[in-house]
């Protein structure tokens, strides 16, 4: 990512809500956002207040993300200079001014008004993983606890790709007869996206999809699947939910296997979402695969590759969430689904054990 290609655009937060228990929405907005990537935000025509009343082409990258400059304590949020980079510009910021920078994905983007003036808008939805009343605990991290305490009115500045940059994302099934996607919740925000953008009728998608979200002991999904996908207020989650009208999309929600040894509500085992995907590859007697060893401080993350002219892959795989999960799930599909490396997207979107670095 060279630095041209990116900027950090000045936002306020617009609203905070908790559309459930486990995540915090925030709406941030302003003008600067006129200039990031149309990929990530899309071109609203005039009168139409959110993108998610357009159909496909308006939003083209349904998991794209952005980095927030998370401010330290007392502080404000960072404006590093990119011209020698963007981590170069943000080191060189002294640490006690610099905070964090964290990633998250755009749920949604639209406009709305600040200070009189209409602006560009985007949502994140923030896990709240961790115990809040524990100042002990591990999983608390910079992000965590300024999702916590933002309030509307505040400023954060977010790192975003330019406008003649494509948006920073994994998902590209590229035409798939069929899509398995996997997630944490850290992915819902992503996969409820991609949901809403296979269930389309007018989105073009003509296979067959399975969305697989794993989420922690007694999390739920509320609001944040309710709202643009038209499903039942109340639900049977251990059974796929058909959310698109012919049935070509189910989302599968379940709970992984109770909490980690420490009794961690953010512990992140992916022994449900195993199961599942191997349900789905039709390895119903698949034994839990372990992952192979964390790669030093590589970074789990590979995109499918593109495909060119009438290829058409049979299966697309579309994996996001805690890296050992990730790195597990993908040696199950590659392994015993036979799966080409090719036809895998997979994104360690945050490790166990460690900040985001
Ligand atoms: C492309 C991408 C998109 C993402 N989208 C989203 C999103 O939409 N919403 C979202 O909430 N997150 C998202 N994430 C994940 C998020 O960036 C990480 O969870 C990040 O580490 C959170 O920062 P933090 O400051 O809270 O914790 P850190 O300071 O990074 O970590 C502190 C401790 O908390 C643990 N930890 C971090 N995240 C979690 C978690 N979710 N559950 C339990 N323990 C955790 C770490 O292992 C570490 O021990 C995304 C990540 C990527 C790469």
């Amino acid at each position: 990512m060279s630095a041209e290609s990116m900027f950090v655009a000045h936002t306020r937060v617009v609203t905070v809500d908790q559309p459930c228990r486990g995540f915090r929405r925030i709406v941030l907005a302003g003008e600067d956002l006129r200039r990031a990537s149309p990929d990530l935000l899309g071109t609203l025509p005039p009168g139409v207040p959110d993108l998610h009343q357009l159909y496909r082409g308006a939003r083209p990258r349904r998991d794209a993300y952005v980095k927030v400059l998370v401010p330290p304590p007392g502080g404000v949020s960072a404006d590093p200079d990119l011209s020698a980079g963007f981590r170069a510009g943000f080191l060189a910021i002294p640490e006690a001014e610099r905070g964090w920078m964290r990633t998250y994905t755009v749920r949604s983007a639209g406009r709305t008004r600040v200070d009189g003036h209409d602006v560009p808008a985007l949502t994140i939805d923030v896990v709240l993983h961790g115990d809040p009343d524990d100042a002990d605990d591990p999983h608390q991290g910079p992000g965590l606890r300024w999702a916590r305490t933002v309030t509307a009115g505040d400023d954060v500045n977010v790192l975003v790709p330019s406008a003649d940059a494509p948006a920073w994302a994994g998902w590209s099934p590229t035409g798939a007869r069929r899509v398995l996607a996997v997630g944490d919740e850290t992915a819902a925000p992503a996969l409820i996206s991609v949901a809403e953008e296979l269930a389309d009728p007018f989105g073009g998608f003509d296979g067959e999809a399975d969305l697989v979200l794993e989420l922690p002991a007694g999390a739920e999904l509320g609001d944040l699947i309710a709202e643009r996908l038209s499903v039942p207020a109340a639900w049977d989650a251990s059974r796929p939910l058909d959310v698109a009208r012919h049935g070509r999309v189910r989302l599968h929600v379940g709970h992984r296997d109770g909490d980690d040894d420490a009794g961690s509500p953010g512990a992140a085992t992916g022994s449900w979402a195993q199961a599942r995907l191997a349900a789905l590859l039709g390895l119903r007697d698949a034994d839990p695969v372990e992952p192979p060893p964390a790669e030093g401080e590589a970074r789990e993350w590979s995109l499918a590759e593109p495909v060119s002219g009438a290829d058409r892959p049979d299966t697309y795989v579309f994996l996001a969430g805690e890296s050992a999960m990730v790195r597990a799930l993908r040696r199950l599909a590659v392994g015993e689904g036979g799966i080409p490396k090719r036809n895998i997207s997979f994104m360690g979107y945050w490790r166990q054990g460690q900040a985001e670095g």
